[in-house]
């Protein structure tokens, strides 16, 4: 009897160690917190972002916030085509910063995703074996850390739309709502989604949910988020992307004025000269088409820059096949079909950096936008350079063009007007600043996050559960 009641003793007190060991690791590092990272691998750069959130919230909308985003340094991975394994190495440096934000006991769990984008479509149309290899280098170095790898792929253009969109919804918190009155979810109302607006390097995409039917869409995109349907309508145009438009734009500039050897840009500042070849025009399939206005061989053009806003609105307009479309409203350029624009916007990344250089981010109406830039445009590259010194120097010259590209696409391809114009939103930040919402995440908008969402099955068809004394 005294044995049994020992043998009690010791295992209870094996009991009590275990747990006290439990707390000890509950205090330092509660079990409920999960990560996850996803590599955005842009045309001009590569950055990877981190997610973090808690367990017993995952399937409800609005809880994962960004830990960090780290920009990897140099140009993106496609200009690793020459040396891929250069690729591999270049995001080294973000992985290693982002497995010290993660405990050791959790680094195995998390799942890692690369994700790339136009710059790499387009080197795929190239050369398909080198995309293919600079792919296989950066998963083989993903692989080499302590991570749950997922993969490394190319997205096409309509899901780069769509998870921007997921991402721009689910941090507005707009797919679903508690009502603490009625105790249940309710379905906000359809003017509270988002459309989400992504000018990138190389393709520029525009995704919204239209009213009526999706029938004849081609480009139609059908989600069940938290027990309800949306169909949205997603398009992505490659060749439309801001640094490309700025290649097609110097190139068409020059086949107007070839053979000259000194040509004017409209959107460049006055005193301001920048010396291309013609063999630039060859490295990318938005500008490698023969032109024989151009005539054989390679030499070297002067852009000499003559700040002149309408004629620099009229050089970018001449980029887009509008007549295309004839009189149809449903039609953006080259024939595309697009639904009415309806409801409110985010407009993020290139259409952010640029307006917010502008100071055109505090819902200015149109009528101050375009005398904005028209002003913008008029000041010489002298008055530039001293007046904004801290600014990259590369990038400087070109926000004239940049902001009549943004205005073209916006108003003539879009067709957003004088009115729905105040329904965009320049934004690259979305996340709670209401106290009320304190557990609601925030993070960039991108499609980054609404694609770890979508492979981890954090959004789920059916409506969340509500768990009784759970604030949501
Ligand atoms: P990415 O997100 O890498 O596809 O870049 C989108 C576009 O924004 C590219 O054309 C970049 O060159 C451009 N970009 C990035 N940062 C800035 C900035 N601060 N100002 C203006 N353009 C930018």
């Amino acid at each position: 009897f005294t044995n049994a009641i020992v043998g009690a003793l010791v295992a209870l007190s094996i009991i009590a160690l275990v747990l006290s060991l439990v707390n000890i690791e509950d205090v330092a590092l509660p079990p409920t917190v999960k990560y996850g990272m996803v590599f955005d691998a842009g045309s001009s750069h590569t950055s990877l972002f981190v997610y973090k959130w808690d367990s017993d919230k995952e399937n409800n909308t609005g809880v994962v916030s960004q830990t960090l985003s780290c920009d990897v340094h140099g140009q993106g991975i496609s200009s690793y085509a020459s040396d891929p394994p250069k690729a591999g190495d270049s995001i080294r440096e973000c992985l290693d910063k982002a497995l010290k934000l993660v405990p050791a006991t959790k680094q195995r769990e998390v799942p890692a995703y690369l994700g790339a984008t136009a710059g790499m479509r387009l080197l795929r149309e190239q050369n398909s074996s080198a995309a293919e290899q600079v792919l296989a280098e950066v998963a083989k170095t993903m692989q080499e850390y302590p991570v749950a790898f997922k993969g490394a792929r190319i997205l096409t253009g309509e899901e780069e739309a769509a998870y921007g969109w997921i991402t721009v919804n689910y941090l507005l918190d707009s797919f679903t709502k508690y009502s603490p009155k009625a105790h249940m979810w309710v379905r906000p109302e359809a003017a509270n989604i988002f459309g989400a607006l992504d000018l990138g390097g190389a393709s520029t995409q525009i995704s919204f949910m239209p009213e009526g039917s999706v029938v004849n869409w081609k480009e139609g995109s059908k989600f069940t988020l938290y027990g309800y349907d949306y169909s949205i309508y997603t398009h992505s145009y490659l060749c439309y992307g801001q640094n490309e438009m700025l290649k097609r734009l110097a190139k068409e500039l020059i086949a107007e004025s070839s053979p000259s050897a000194r040509v004017h840009h409209p959107c460049y500042p006055t005193d301001y000269n920048e010396t291309v070849s013609l063999s630039s025009f060859r490295t990318s399939p938005c500008t490698n088409q023969s032109d024989p206005r151009l005539g054989p061989g390679d030499r070297n053009i002067t852009l000499e820059g003559r700040g002149d806003a309408s004629g620099c609105l009229a050089a970018i307009k001449k980029l887009f096949n509008f007549s295309a479309c004839g009189q149809r409203q449903d039609c953006t350029f080259d024939g595309i079909y697009q639904p009415l624009v309806r409801g409110k916007f985010i407009a993020f990344s290139a259409f952010y950096y640029n307006f917010k250089f502008l100071n055109l981010t505090e819902g200015q109406t149109l009528a101050t936008v375009r005398e904005t830039i028209r002003r913008f445009c008029r000041r010489s590259w002298e008055d530039l350079s001293a007046s904004y010194p801290e600014e990259n120097p590369q990038r400087l010259p070109k926000y004239c063009t940049n902001a009549n590209y943004i205005l073209t696409l916006l108003l003539d391809a879009y067709k957003f007007n004088e009115t729905s114009w105040s329904n965009i939103i320049f934004q690259m930040k979305v996340g709670s600043k209401c106290s009320l919402w304190a557990t609601l995440g925030s993070a960039d908008v991108g499609w980054t996050l609404g694609y770890m969402l979508n492979l981890t099955n954090m959004i789920p068809a059916e409506a969340p559960v509500w768990v009784k004394g759970h604030v949501p």
